[in-house]
């Protein structure tokens, strides 16, 4: 019998929306750098990426660029956390390239590349107002810039880029785009050479080029999440981008296992403390109900709101670390004990589904 729960790859969803979405950038003169981030580093998701034309391999852990690697990925692989200066030396080792946002780590990164005997790749980061990592004034960024280019022979400036609609939400518009050209041409001017990377951000500046107004200088973005997840986040459901249908929704399917099914009050009874996460929950009371317990929980995919449910007339009523309520009283298929019910997953849960040790990943359309 398979081992559930159980998260279903499909890699010809996969790789139909890596083309699409790469199609969309070099459309426009965008290198893309396919981030695996979100999968835990799934090296076959890496693999995708490079048979669909990506030019990077990126993630913010180097495990999962280590994996990648051994997997027979051949493309230069991308750091896209700035990294610990406790990590540089193992850094310069297995990865090409990296984001910088620290004077400090550069010198330190001097060091390390020259002990490795090969020259490291940097991109600089400049901070637009998501407040994340990055350079917060167009001068400083210029003055390190020439100071990489001058001083420090075994570390490369590839180029500048930007991230936006992190940590501080902010739309990456046709301005902020703009604005990074501009302090790319800064940085340009006073090295007196062109830089080979400006790199825009990540899936969410896609919108810019689905707008058309995206600057002829941008020509690397970042993408992650909309590979993966398609139209069930985001660039859909946040902002409203029909571009994004074409994509798959079913690139990640969650297998769980019915454990009971009871028909029970939908309001606890008894006087109510905090539930077992220590919140005050809000309990509705629709009467007595039909419910199935699922053998999946919060450990595995975080938060209730981040699964949805693929059986018509079934929604998630409440969860623990380890079991999930459905309520199926308006389902018109009856579920019994043994059963399986699917679900699409949002990006926090398939990044929480691919760390579980309780989940078994099963791949199938590998080639
Ligand atoms: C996570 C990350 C990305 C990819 O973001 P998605 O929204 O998943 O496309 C790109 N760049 C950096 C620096 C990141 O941390």
């Amino acid at each position: 019998m398979r081992k559930r729960p159980t998260l279903i790859v499909d890699h010809k969803n996969l790789r139909h929306n890596m083309n699409t979405v790469i199609g969309w950038c070099r459309e426009a003169g965008i290198d893309v750098a396919g981030v695996i981030k979100v999968t835990t580093g799934l090296a076959s998701a890496a693999l995708d990426y490079e048979s669909c034309g990506a030019k990077w391999i990126a993630s913010s852990r180097l495990e999962q660029l280590a994996r990648a690697r051994e997997a027979g990925v051949k493309l230069p692989l991308l750091m896209i956390r700035v990294p610990m200066l406790s990590e540089l030396s193992e850094m310069v080792k297995i990865c090409d390239y990296s984001l910088q946002s620290s004077l400090d780590t550069l010198k330190a990164l001097q060091e390390a590349a020259a002990e490795n005997g090969k020259v490291h790749n940097v991109i600089l980061m400049a901070d637009l107002g998501d407040l994340r990592e990055g350079f917060f004034e167009k001068e400083e960024i210029v003055d390190i810039a020439v100071y990489v280019e001058n001083e420090l022979d075994f570390v490369h400036l590839a180029g500048i880029g930007t991230n936006l609609g992190c940590v501080g939400s902010v739309k990456p518009t046709k301005e902020k785009m703009d604005m990074l050209a501009d302090w790319a041409e800064a940085v340009e001017e006073a090295i007196g050479r062109p830089l080979e990377i400006v790199s825009g951000g990540a899936t969410s500046s896609l919108i810019p080029l689905f707008d058309g107004v995206m600057n002829p200088k941008v020509n690397m973005l970042r993408i992650g999440a909309v590979s993966y997840i398609g139209p069930l986040e985001d660039l859909r459901t946040c902002y409203g981008r029909e571009e994004v249908d074409v994509l798959s929704d079913e690139c990640f399917v969650l297998e769980a296992e019915v454990i009971e099914t009871n028909t029970k009050p939908t309001h606890p009874i008894g006087e109510l403390g905090v539930d077992a996460f220590g919140k005050k929950a809000v309990y509705v009371d629709r009467g007595r109900r039909r419910r199935a317990l699922l053998a999946v929980g919060r450990a595995d995919y975080g938060d209730i709101d981040d699964i949805v449910p693929q059986l018509e007339g079934a929604e998630v009523m409440m969860a623990s670390g380890d079991h999930t309520i459905l309520d199926i009283e308006d389902c018109r298929e009856q579920l019994r004990v043994g059963d399986i019910v699917r679900f699409k997953v949002k990006y926090s849960a398939l990044l929480r589904l691919t760390a579980s040790e309780n989940i078994t990943i099963e791949e199938i359309n590998r080639q």
